[in-house]
């Protein structure tokens, strides 16, 4: 009897002791392996450079989606298939160009997505400035039939530049409508960049409001924002020349890319994870969001390598049309509805290669601190993981979470520093990518998605 009750205070603090100790040695193996055989860098070589950017709608959108379902195909996946997603199709058309008439000193710029063209031969304007399109009702009269140019500049104390982002990102959407309102011809906005020396347009999406005129929308760089800005100093009667030839080109059918890797225990308890696989149709998509869906890819494959078997099913989807529209985020959310699915947590990664930082949690504070205090160790110390705060999901799983307000949602966040200077410019190629940073986000992902899939009937209790 004596014996006996040794024996299970034993066995008690020998599977205490090993149950910590079995996360941190699978971490450990998780890590060496995404470093030492992960594909992710190599299969975003391949995304990158053989197939190129892809807006939604495109050829290469799709070329992305076949090629990713191959990908997957090889895989020890139980089931791979494609989602049927609608998606509108917007075309950029020859390059643009823009410049100053009375010195012909030439703008960066790139129409935004979703803008209307301007006449065939452009068109000639004297231009508005102001920094917030509030200001722009204080200029009443003087606006109509000039270029609306919006130019505020970055806020360079702002550490995570995705804050920095959010506070203007409004006034590139809203924009064009605003400005049209009032009788203006264009709109001209100052790119969301990071560093102001930086002479890249940035696109991104904007929006027209029915029963406003359309007028065509750009982005310039942040240094010809800048010197269109001391140019109308010196002369405010300055006018800028604009052309594009962008539109849309209606609907296409394309879509969603799913893997299922069926749990052994709960094969009906679903954990999401992935990225969207289109672009803007500048650069290679490459931090936006190449490294996302080759990551999310290869953190799986990861596991795989390892002889993993998950408890529940882990499903890899590969979302369409985040930029310009979340059609396929949509359709995700429907279908998983619609099917009565229990998606019971979700991983989004679309927020760049660069070195992993951490985790934005959306969920109840009392489980964000049990893996604070469970899970955040295991990752601080060795591999330099260590926020993991309440935060927002990334934007697709956000969209379809709108079905699914229990949903255990993480949003893998990299370093931020980097990522606003090349979003949705011609700068966001392969090359911007570092292969030791995109691996240890794999390992870091692999690792989340390890401790989920063992571990999430603890979270929170
Ligand atoms: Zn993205």
């Amino acid at each position: 009897m004596k014996g006996m009750f040794a024996a299970l205070i034993l066995i008690a603090s020998h599977a205490c002791a090993v149950y910590g100790q079995t996360d941190s040695v699978m971490m450990e193996r998780i890590y060496t392996a995404s470093f030492e055989q992960g594909q992710a860098y190599e299969y975003l070589r391949y995304l990158t450079k053989k197939i190129g950017h892809r807006i939604a709608g495109s050829q290469k959108a799709e070329a992305a989606v076949q090629w990713s379902k191959s990908l997957m195909e090889n895989l020890p996946f139980e089931k791979v298939y494609l989602q049927d997603v609608e998606v509108p199709y917007w075309e950029r058309g020859k390059q643009e160009q823009a410049y100053v008439v009375t010195t012909g000193k030439p703008l960066q710029v790139l129409a935004l997505g979703g803008s209307v063209a301007t006449p065939l031969d452009g068109l000639e304007a004297e231009v508005v400035e102001v920094e917030l399109l509030s200001d722009l009702r204080k200029h009443g009269d003087a606006v109509a039939g000039k270029i609306v140019f919006v130019n505020k500049p970055w806020d360079e104390s702002i550490v995570e530049t995705g804050v920095a982002y959010g506070l203007n990102s409004s006034q590139r959407s809203r924009g064009p409508a605003e400005a049209a309102k009032l009788g203006a011809v264009a709109y001209l906005f100052r790119s969301l960049s990071s560093s102001p020396d930086d002479d890249f347009p940035h696109t991104g999406g904007t929006r027209y409001v029915a029963g406003i005129d359309s007028i065509p929308a750009f982005a310039i760089s942040a240094v010809g924002a800048t010197l269109l800005s001391q140019t109308l100093k010196e002369d405010p009667s300055t006018r800028v020349h604009l052309a594009n030839q962008s539109k849309w080109k209606g609907t296409v059918a394309t879509h969603n890319v799913v893997a299922e890797w069926k749990g052994t225990q709960f094969p009906d308890q679903i954990i999401t994870i992935g990225g969207h696989i289109d672009s803007w149709d500048v650069g290679e998509g490459a931090h936006d969001n190449g490294t996302g869906t080759m990551g999310t890819l290869d953190a799986i494959r990861t596991l795989m390598r390892l002889g993993y078997k998950p408890r529940h099913t882990i499903r890899l989807v590969f979302y369409m049309n985040e930029e310009n529209g979340v059609h396929g985020a949509v359709k995700y959310g429907e279908q998983a509805k619609a099917n009565g699915e229990q998606l019971i947590a979700a991983i989004e990664s679309d927020a760049g290669g660069f070195a992993p930082r951490g985790f934005d949690i959306k969920s109840s504070a009392d489980k964000v601190a049990w893996i604070q205090q469970h899970w955040k160790p295991l990752f601080e110390q060795k591999f330099w993981v260590s926020r993991f705060l309440q935060g927002s999901p990334g934007v697709d799983s956000g969209v379809w979470g709108a079905h699914f307000p229990n949903t255990l949602m993480f949003n893998f966040r990299p370093d931020p520093h980097r990522y606003f200077d090349i979003h949705h410019t011609a700068k966001d190629v392969f090359e911007a990518v570092d292969r030791r940073e995109l691996q240890s986000g794999v390992a870091a992902l692999a690792s989340l998605l390890y401790l989920l899939d063992q571990h999430i009937e603890k979270v929170g209790r």
